[in-house]
């Protein structure tokens, strides 16, 4: 017993039965990666590169700085995984000389992939920068794009990386219900995806998450994204390729249960959250966690479907 605590307590995340679902850290930077190595992060599932281009207000970071800082953090992860982000400005994040002033919705405005797609030499630098760093490493890089629409925006994503002779997977984040609902479609152009449940309760609720009014609305339990979710993971699936959650979602114990249920394949938190949800994960077969999953999406609220999950897995 003693020892099955212990390996729920480091190690790779996995059911009870052993189906594997890779834990890994939401990183800002070179900073946050000492307590995603002691929390035992199978590597970077969300690296926010935004912080690279805090420091000024005027222009991007060169490359030779951004090389510096993507170095740091693969190096970390000898053999692991590291998903990169590229820059996702606009909104909740607005850069000064990249981020339209005059928005009457900046959340629907330019920004994350269409920021960039604006402006493709501060995309082309960060890909290349990546390019630069990852060279040499035994580091499986993954870079993916905040933000995409559809088959178009996945599209243009892939097609930078190439020109940018970039040696990795390229992905599409899930944040907008179109991108859910036409996951297969985005599929025809990337090799993965990752769900961005933060905005995707923003963007399927119309909820702003920076409201404080309308949180009922941004809690990940709700249905409708359990069934935006189960929609990417089931795309994914078909097409015989990866979809992760990185959003604050992955982060909730009981729900990272049920987000295996669905069909997630990987979860990325903060560090602090890792422990708690690979010792809950192995406590449930995957069976329980498909069960808690169809129980929370057979609810009409949040609140029900936290309910319905906790009483599948506790065995009630
Ligand atoms: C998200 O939207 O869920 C996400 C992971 O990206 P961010 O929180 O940085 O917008
Ligand atoms: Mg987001």
């Amino acid at each position: 017993e003693r020892k099955a605590a212990l390996s729920a307590s480091s190690g790779p995340g996995a059911t009870s039965d052993g189906h594997k679902v890779p834990l890994l850290a939401n990183v800002g930077g070179p900073a946050d990666v000492p307590a995603a190595v002691e929390a035992g992060a199978e590597g970077v599932g969300l690296f926010r590169t935004e912080f690279l281009f805090l420091d000024d207000s005027k222009k991007a970071p060169s490359e030779a700085k951004q090389v510096e800082a993507y170095r740091k953090v693969l190096e970390a992860f000898p053999e692991g995984r590291v998903v990169v982000r590229v820059l996702d400005a606009g909104a909740d994040k607005p850069l000064d000389f990249l981020t339209p002033a005059d928005e009457p919705n900046p959340a629907l405005g330019v920004r994350g992939l269409r920021t960039l797609l604006d402006h493709p030499d501060v995309l082309r630098t960060q890909l290349t920068a990546l390019a630069k760093a990852a060279a040499g490493l035994p580091v499986y890089l993954e870079v993916m794009a905040p933000m995409v629409a559809d088959r178009t925006d996945a599209k243009a994503f892939a097609d930078a990386c190439r020109e940018a002779g970039l040696n990795a997977k390229f992905g599409a984040m899930v944040e907008i219900p179109s991108a859910a609902l036409r996951a297969r479609s985005i599929l025809q152009e990337v090799e993965f995806l990752s769900l961005g449940t933060n905005d995707l309760a923003q963007y399927t609720f119309a909820a702003d998450r920076q409201v404080g009014a309308v949180s009922r609305l941004q809690d990940p339990w709700q249905p409708a994204l359990l069934d935006l979710v189960a929609a990417s993971a089931e795309a994914a699936k078909a097409e015989g390729k990866s979809c992760g959650v990185c959003g604050e979602a992955a982060a909730d114990p009981l729900l990272a249960c049920v987000l295996t249920g669905l069909g997630v394949t990987s979860l990325s938190m903060g560090a602090a959250s890792i422990p708690y949800v690979r010792a809950t994960l192995a406590k449930h077969t995957l069976a329980q966690c498909e069960r808690a999953a169809a129980a929370a999406r057979a609810t009409d609220s949040a609140e029900e479907a936290r309910v319905a999950a906790q009483a599948v897995l506790s065995g009630e």
